[in-house]
């Protein structure tokens, strides 16, 4: 049954529950609503690095700390496109556009992404476009150019994302995704744990996530890189059991969605990631890159499918 009522205290109890029980609840629910051999394959693009605005604590591309990421402009659409073709040549199905902005401006800029969106749709893979905060009408015309979803995470709790973003309020991010929700494109809104944040306020974002009417189609999880040059790049390493543990509630909480497996992957070994398969994903990242940070070269990820017999 898809519930939108789940409460903090029903998560705290799920999380609280022994590991081995905890993944087999979400295993039975993952193996009800999904193949659980078929995992969908996204390749991230980025069509503008860098020189954002905003202050994202956790962000290379922010354009307030010193980091390995300098601005650069906006790629062409042609080379997006070649891109593109690449990622859905290596078995990408989706193909995410993202672009350090803060918000869509009306531009030309607006206009490329748009006809960037257009083409890689004319792909046959679903786009997703991650291109900031976007009022109602730009929604809709992304809707209008083939955007299949538009990606907006929401990080971490209410309470915990003053600490981590101060040029934008948690109501800004919301507000988004109503304009997403009503222009039809589907919504991918996820976590990053490792931010500094208590396990209340992980609970607290999927408790968030999981009331939203429908539940997010996609909601990558991803663990925090510590990047040096930012606010963060101190910050320890969440285990992989934690990791676990927020999969497998994610995917008790929201049984149709695409739980993706993003940052942090990088690190982890094949078993760990079976495991985080066994939980509930169904969805991970390609390419040597996920925006400034490292992600599985495709090869080892290749290698991975053929050992786990996934498709
Ligand atoms: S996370 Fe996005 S909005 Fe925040 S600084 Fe980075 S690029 Fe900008």
């Amino acid at each position: 049954m898809i519930r939108n009522d789940w409460n903090l205290e029903e998560l705290r109890k799920l999380y609280e529950l022994p590991l081995m029980e905890l993944i087999s609840k979400a295993h039975a629910v993952h193996c009800a609503y999904h193949d659980v051999g078929k995992v969908q394959v996204c390749s991230i693009i980025s069509i503008k690095t860098g020189g954002c605005p905003e202050d994202c604590k956790y962000c290379a591309q922010s354009a307030r700390y010193i980091t390995a990421i300098k601005a650069e402009p906006m790629m062409s659409v042609e080379e997006v496109l070649r891109r593109a073709k690449l990622a859905k040549s290596q078995g990408a199905t989706r193909v995410c556009l993202v672009a350090a902005w803060r918000s869509v401006r009306n531009s030309k800029q607006f206009e490329d992404a748009l006809q960037m969106t257009r083409e890689v749709a004319g792909l046959g893979v679903e786009v997703c476009c991650c291109l900031g905060m976007v009022d109602e009408a730009q929604a809709e015309r992304l809707k209008e150019a083939g955007a299949y979803a538009y990606s907006h995470n929401l990080d971490t709790s209410e309470r915990f994302y003053p600490k981590i973003i101060t040029t934008r309020t948690y109501q800004d991010r919301l507000n988004t995704l109503k304009a997403i929700r009503k222009a039809q494109i589907t919504v991918c809104c996820g976590a990053i744990l490792g931010m500094g944040e208590e396990v209340e306020d992980r609970l607290e974002l999927l408790r968030t996530l999981s009331s939203q009417r429908p539940h997010p189609e996609s909601v990558p999880i991803n663990r925090l890189s510590a990047i040096a040059g930012t606010p963060l790049e101190k910050q320890p390493t969440v285990s992989i059991w934690e990791m676990l543990r927020i999969i497998a509630i994610a995917r008790i909480t929201m049984p149709k969605t695409m739980v993706r497996l993003s940052a942090g992957r990088a690190e982890m070994s094949f078993e760990q990631q079976a495991l985080c398969f066994f939980a509930g994903v169904n969805s991970i990242h390609m390419g040597e890159k996920l925006l400034t940070v490292g992600n599985s070269p495709v090869d080892r990820d290749r290698e991975m499918f053929q050992l786990l017999g996934l498709r």
